[in-house]
């Protein structure tokens, strides 16, 4: 089995270029880096709870996070959650304008809103000229859900017509008429500091419909499956879009969205991000065999308690928990700590070369300290990690 270490950069030329806007510090499109942001669930205005779990976003890895205003409560709220909160504030609007402005007031770093839930022309330019004025960007997202017209019920039902003939192509060309019909209203009164999105719970519709919109605009582009569902099925159905367009060039900002956790989906966000090397890892890299016949230990537990264990340490290590002793542990190449294990014993390597064989009981901890030591000297500047593939092959 060869496994190619996952953090090998894309070439730089698969990124498209667009333009750039920033989320307060936060570069957001151009050449800078992805952008991970998920959004809070606790009523925004209670502040304590926001701000806690801001701060366990923003620990995971979350560089933006994004609160929902439906309430004037909730815009209320936002000066004291901005002055805790380590990481830039987007208000996410829905139906009143009132809040958008009442958020840019209270000096949030980008505004959400649906254009389809904001019909009044008028109020929507209110909103476009406070975030120019005050600097800030826009996102326009546009969902499935919420993509025929509602009120006209001439124009809803010629779009439902419309949708019945093709779904698939008739679904991706309405939400791009939605998106483009909203983007002249915005260049129409010169604002150009825009972010887009579309999304879908079908990750074929966000794969294509992103394909389209990378064609046609150049603002940057806000990926996220919508309604995606709990981690066990969201991830799969998450990840199928975002890393095939992660992996054209395509996203310049992420949002996995699961019901749950909201630390969960920066988590998988991360991971995501740095297997497709589009971010660099801080954290150890654990690679496992996914076992086979030839098993004669309890792999899976070992690889469940490394994995625990490895948490304390904070330098992106490359480590490989392996099933097989018989075919020689000089095959862990690359990585910078393995163990090969099977027939009661485990044969400790560092950096490619076997230093402990010791017993099944006893893998776990020596292979934490020879993680930790490693860890150790890298963190004193002694020695630099690998930067290669791990090739490894029993
Ligand atoms: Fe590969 Fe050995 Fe693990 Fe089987 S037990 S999957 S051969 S490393």
């Amino acid at each position: 089995m060869t496994t190619a270490h996952p953090s090998t950069p894309l070439p730089e030329r698969t990124r498209r270029p667009t333009r750039q806007v920033h989320v307060g510090p936060v570069a957001l499109g151009g050449n800078a880096p992805v952008v991970l942001q998920s959004m809070t669930s606790t009523p925004t205005h209670d502040v304590d709870a926001t701000v806690g779990q801001i701060h366990r976003l923003a620990t995971a890895g979350c560089d933006v996070v994004r609160v929902a205003v439906p309430e004037s409560r909730d815009t209320a709220a936002l000066p004291a959650i901005l002055r805790q909160s380590p990481i830039p504030v987007i208000a996410d609007v829905h139906f009143h304008y009132k809040r958008a402005l009442e958020a840019v007031d209270a000096g949030v770093h980008k505004i959400r809103l649906n254009p389809g839930n904001i019909r009044d022309l008028a109020q929507l330019v209110e909103v476009i000229r406070a975030c120019r004025s005050a600097g800030i960007p826009i996102r326009v997202g546009v969902n499935e859900g919420s993509v025929v017209e509602r009120r006209n019920k001439a124009v809803r039902s010629a779009e439902k017509q419309r949708l019945a003939t093709d779904p698939h192509r008739q679904m991706i060309a309405l939400m791009l008429d939605k998106l483009q019909e909203t983007v002249r209203i915005f260049e129409a009164e010169g604002f150009d500091a825009l972010v887009l999105a579309a999304k879908s719970p079908d990750p074929r519709v966000v794969i294509d419909v992103y394909r389209a919109m990378a064609a046609r605009f150049d603002f940057p582009l806000h990926l996220g499956v919508t309604h995606a569902g709990p981690p066990e099925t969201g991830r799969i159905r998450s990840i199928a879009a975002l890393a095939t367009l992660l992996a054209e060039g395509i996203g310049d900002t992420i949002r996995i969205s699961y019901a749950a956790d909201p630390v969960e989906e920066v988590r998988d966000g991360k991971e995501l991000l740095c297997c497709l090397g589009l971010r660099a890892r801080t954290e150890p890299e654990l690679i496992a065999c996914p076992t086979c016949g030839r098993i004669e230990v309890d792999l899976l537990k070992l690889v469940a308690e490394v994995r625990a264990k490895l948490a304390t340490i904070h330098v992106p290590l490359k480590v490989a928990v392996m099933g097989c002793v018989v075919n020689g542990p000089g095959e862990a190449e690359g990585a910078d700590v393995a163990v090969f294990a099977g027939r009661g014993r485990g044969v400790i390597c560092v950096r490619g070369e076997p230093v402990r064989t010791v017993a099944e009981a006893d893998i776990l901890d020596a292979l934490y300290e020879q993680a930790a030591a490693l860890a150790e000297r890298v963190q004193r500047g002694e020695i630099e990690l690998t930067a290669g593939p791990v090739h490894i092959t029993p």
